[in-house]
């Protein structure tokens, strides 16, 4: 007896992904794709796995970028997109840029041909029907606006987003804690708190001014023709639109002072204080609150660094606002990507919270095979979170923090990157017996952390209990 196909909504870079590994393992799929006949505001052509915009997979350095760490592992678990990216690459130095024309003909030529896909055109317009009773939903971030509709039904309107407002993270190692301090507001503890929550820096009236001036001289990108009328406005507005209406509001707001005393400075009351919160369980991320902004990367990295204790600071991500349709995942998803209300949904790419192209298909290919192993009656083991594939899921499946004292969802898409990766001891000395000091120490425990993704992810791939047809 065939087995029962798995339905999957959307044809870009995570449901392709999806879908190829699928029937890679020996289970039928049908694949939905709305285009052409109905695009979105930002494709063009009705090709599977179209790039909207940049044509760069990124750093292709498995060794030492953690992008180029998810490439090699995506390469080692037979990834439609990387041979299709890899057949089409175009030079690009250390990137993997690839021809987005040749490159999305290729998928859809490939899936076209797999036996076990078939492709259907057309917008999948509500829930899928009780019949289906497995179905990756994969429909990005411009999700059609019936779909997404139906699927805020069953998840409640709070908890599936149409813009993302992000704020900066920096990696805990690169804050100079001897000028900043960790206490809460007041000291209060709040619901999973110990009333030291929050890192404080601190800042002179003189460093306030000098901060407010280059933030209002600052370039900022603009919005896209069709994301101007995205309501993002209500009560997350960027912090360089707070700092044009007057030079106070950023101190009555995310920068206020009170409640905050600097032990480096006792009796030294600060003028106003940037607070950063711990954003995922492993304690390495921490976001600037009340930080979103529109301001051009260079721009942020350069103008945040004037924050006292922030000057050497490390971004695992820049700030952005965006048109972006994103579920609530880590309250919502399981471990293997399910609607928890409805596990014969599963979710991936974009839609589940991470960023960029890679990931989505990442996050596809995890999602896909997880789905046929169900299929198949066996059982899905997730990637360890010392891999790229790990760490990607449980950002989205559990590892961010979602304790803000207000209780306001604080989820925000995320590019893999290596905060997300359990910490490592680098190496003290290299292969020569040399010790390793300075700046080579953050080299070499990049490279520490992705020669011990590889390691585990082989072990994964070969376990027994992975889903083992190919
Ligand atoms: C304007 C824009 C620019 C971006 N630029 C970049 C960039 O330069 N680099 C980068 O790494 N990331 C970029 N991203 C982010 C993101 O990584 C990409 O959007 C990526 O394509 C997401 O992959 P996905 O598979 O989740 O969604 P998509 O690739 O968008 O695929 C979703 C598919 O679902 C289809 N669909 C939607 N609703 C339905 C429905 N109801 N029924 C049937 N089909 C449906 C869509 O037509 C689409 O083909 C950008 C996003 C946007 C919106």
């Amino acid at each position: 007896m065939p087995h029962a196909p798995i339905h999957i909504i959307g044809g870009g870079l995570a449901g392709s992904e999806a879908a190829w590994q699928a029937a890679s393992l020996g289970v039928p799929v049908v694949l939905y794709e709305m285009r052409p006949h109905r695009q979105t505001e930002a494709h063009k052509t009705g090709g599977l796995a179209e790039l909207v915009c940049s044509n760069s997979f990124r750093s292709d350095d498995a060794a030492s970028n953690a992008v180029g760490l998810l490439h090699e592992e995506m390469r080692r678990a037979g990834s439609l997109i990387m041979a299709a990216g890899d057949c089409h690459k175009l030079p690009a130095g250390g990137a993997l840029a690839v021809d987005r024309d040749g490159f999305s003909e290729d998928v859809t030529r490939r899936l076209i041909e797999h036996p076990l896909v078939s492709i259907e055109r057309g917008e999948v317009a509500g829930l899928p029907p009780p019949e289906w009773d497995s179905v990756i939903i994969a429909t990005g971030p411009l999700t059609s606006p019936a779909l997404s509709a139906a699927i805020q039904g069953l998840t409640g309107e709070t908890e599936l987003a149409f813009f993302d407002a992000i704020a900066p993270i920096v990696h805990l190692d690169s804050i100079d804690e001897t000028i900043t301090w960790r206490q809460s507001r007041y000291d209060k503890p709040g619901p999973a708190g110990s009333g030291a929550d929050y890192i404080n820096c601190p800042m002179s009236r003189a460093e306030y001014e000098a901060f407010l001036d280059a933030l209002l001289a600052a370039e900022k990108t603009s919005f896209k023709e069709w994301e101007a009328s995205t309501p993002y406005f209500d009560g997350c507005l960027p912090v360089e639109v707070m700092a044009e209406r007057g030079r106070e509001t950023l101190r009555f707001g995310p920068m206020k002072p009170v409640g905050l005393s600097n032990p480096h400075r006792p009796g030294d009351r600060p003028y106003a204080v940037v607070q950063l919160r711990q954003d995922n369980a492993l304690g390495t991320l921490w976001n600037m609150v009340g930080f979103q902004t529109k301001l051009k990367h260079a721009e942020q990295a350069r103008i945040f660094r004037m924050i006292p204790g922030l000057a050497g600071a490390e971004f695992a991500r820049l700030g952005g606002l965006h048109r972006n349709t994103f579920l609530n995942s880590p309250k919502l998803l399981d471990a293997t990507l399910r609607l928890k209300a409805e596990p014969r949904l599963r979710f991936a790419g974009q839609i589940t919270g991470c960023e960029g192209y890679v990931e989505s298909a990442a996050v596809g290919l995890m999602a896909g095979r997880a789905a046929a192993a169900e299929r198949l009656d066996q059982p899905w083991v997730p990637p360890p979170p010392t891999t790229a594939f790990g760490a990607l899921l449980a950002h989205i499946t559990g590892g961010h923090l979602a304790a803000d004292s207000d209780g306001t969802r604080s989820f925000q898409p995320m590019n893999i990157n290596f905060g997300l990766f359990p910490p490592l001891e680098p190496p003290s000395h290299d292969a020569e017996g040399h010790r390793i000091k300075g700046k080579d120490r953050g080299a070499a425990k990049k490279r520490a952390v992705a020669a011990r993704a590889l390691a585990d992810l082989d072990r994964w791939l070969a376990a027994p209990s992975r889903v083992a047809a190919e």
